[in-house]
C-alpha cells in the first residue's frame, strides 16, 4: 500500500510540473527533490535547506485524502445533492487534489517565498517538529519583514498561503471552456478538499496560531474564482489588448446555467465534503449558501470599503487578507 502511495506522489509531481510547462510556456526553473516518507500522519513540507527545492510528503497524506473521497463517493447525501454525483473516481480525486498540492509548493518557490518570509521551510498541516527546529537553526530573520508593522506579521504568512493557493488554482483549473464544466467542478471540489483536511490537521494538533488561512477563507478565494471564469478572458482582453486576446463574451443565460451546474454544487461540494471529514468548525465557517455568495458578490466589487459587509467568516478573513496583500506585494 505504501508503494502504491509512493506513485502516487510521484505522479502528482510530474503531472504539476507538466502542468506548470503548459500553462507557463516554459519548464519549472528547478527539478524538485522529492522525499516521499512512510508516516501515517498528514504533511507536506517544502524546503530549500539542501539545495533548490525539496518537497517532502507523507504517504499518511495520499491515504487520508484518498479516504475522505472514498467516504464522499459513496455517501448517499453527497450522491443526491445539488448537481447529482461527482463523475470521478477516488483516485481521480485524490489524484487531482494531489497535483494542486505540488503546484502550490511550486509556486511558494518561485515567489520567493522562503527568502521573504525568512523561513528555510514552509509546512502544510502539522510536520514533524524536527523542520520546524531545522528551520528556525539556520534561518534568518528576512530583511523585507522588517518593512511590516509588528501587528501585521501574523498576517504575512497566511497571504503567502493565499497567493501559493491562488497561482496553484488557476493553474489547476485553467481556462474557461464551455465545454469543461463537469470537469471543472470535480477539480474545484478535488481543491476544496486538501484545503479542509490541512485545517482539520492542524487543528487536532493545536495549532493555535496557524500560519494557514481558514480552509473556508482558501474556499472562498477559489470559489469567487470559479464564478468569474467565464469573464475572465474578456477582462484581460481589455485590460492588456497589446496581447491580442479575442475579447470572447459569454451572455448573461450562459453564466446563470454555469452558477448553476458548476458555482453553487462546487459551494454544496464542499459542505458535503466537511461533513464527512467530520470538520464541524469548517461547515460554520463557510456559512449558508445565500450568505457565502453574497459575500462574493461584495468580493467581486474589489472595493475594501465594502468589506465591513462580509458576514460568513471565511469571507471576513478573506478580507482582511485582501486588505493587508497590496503591503505585503510591495515589500516583496
Ligand atoms: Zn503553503
Amino acid at each position: 500500500m505504501i508503494k502504491a502511495h509512493i506513485t502516487a506522489i510521484e505522479l502528482a509531481l510530474t503531472t504539476a510540473l507538466a502542468q506548470y510547462e503548459e500553462t507557463m510556456g516554459q519548464v519549472f526553473p528547478t527539478v524538485p527533490n522529492l522525499v516521499p516518507i512512510a508516516d501515517a500522519n498528514f504533511w507536506a513540507v517544502a524546503d530549500i535547506n539542501d539545495g533548490p527545492l525539496t518537497i517532502t510528503v507523507s504517504t499518511g497524506l495520499v491515504a487520508e485524502l484518498k479516504k475522505l473521497w472514498m467516504n464522499a463517493l459513496a455517501d448517499d447525501d453527497f450522491k443526491a445533492g445539488v448537481g447529482g454525483p461527482i463523475d470521478a473516481s477516488a483516485e481521480e480525486m485524490t489524484h487531482l487534489g494531489f497535483v494542486w498540492l505540488m503546484l502550490h509548493e511550486l509556486h511558494h518557490f518561485e515567489m520567493g517565498h522562503f527568502e521573504f518570509a525568512g523561513r528555510l521551510c514552509l509546512t502544510e498541516a502539522h510536520a514533524p517538529s524536527t523542520f520546524g527546529v531545522v528551520s528556525r537553526a539556520k534561518s534568518k530573520s528576512s530583511p523585507t519583514l522588517t518593512k511590516i508593522d509588528a501587528g501585521d506579521l501574523p498576517k504575512v504568512e497566511p497571504c503567502l498561503e493565499m497567493q501559493a493557493d491562488h497561482d496553484a488554482i488557476e493553474m489547476l483549473i485553467d481556462a474557461y471552456s464551455p465545454d469543461e464544466w463537469e470537469s471543472l467542478r470535480v477539480r474545484t471540489a478535488a481543491i476544496s478538499a486538501v484545503m479542509m483536511l490541512i485545517e482539520r490537521e492542524d487543528a487536532k494538533n493545536n495549532h493555535e496560531h496557524s500560519s494557514h488561512p481558514k480552509a473556508a477563507t482558501r474556499i472562498f478565494q477559489l470559489l469567487g474564482h470559479v464564478i468569474e471564469m467565464p469573464m475572465i478572458q474578456a477582462k484581460i482582453a481589455m485590460q492588456h489588448p497589446e496581447l491580442e486576446i479575442e475579447p470572447i463574451v459569454h451572455s448573461d443565460e450562459e453564466q446563470a446555467a454555469f452558477n448553476r451546474a458548476v458555482v453553487i454544487p462546487a459551494f454544496f461540494d464542499a459542505v458535503n465534503l466537511a461533513r464527512i471529514a467530520d470538520a464541524g468548525t469548517i461547515r460554520e465557517d463557510l456559512g449558508e449558501a445565500q450568505d457565502f455568495f453574497r459575500d462574493v458578490q461584495v468580493a467581486k466589487l474589489a472595493d475594501p470599503s465594502k468589506f465591513d459587509d462580509l458576514t460568513t467568516e471565511g469571507a471576513v478573513e478573506w478580507g482582511r487578507l485582501m486588505l493587508f496583500n497590496p503591503t505585503l506585494v510591495q515589500s516583496q
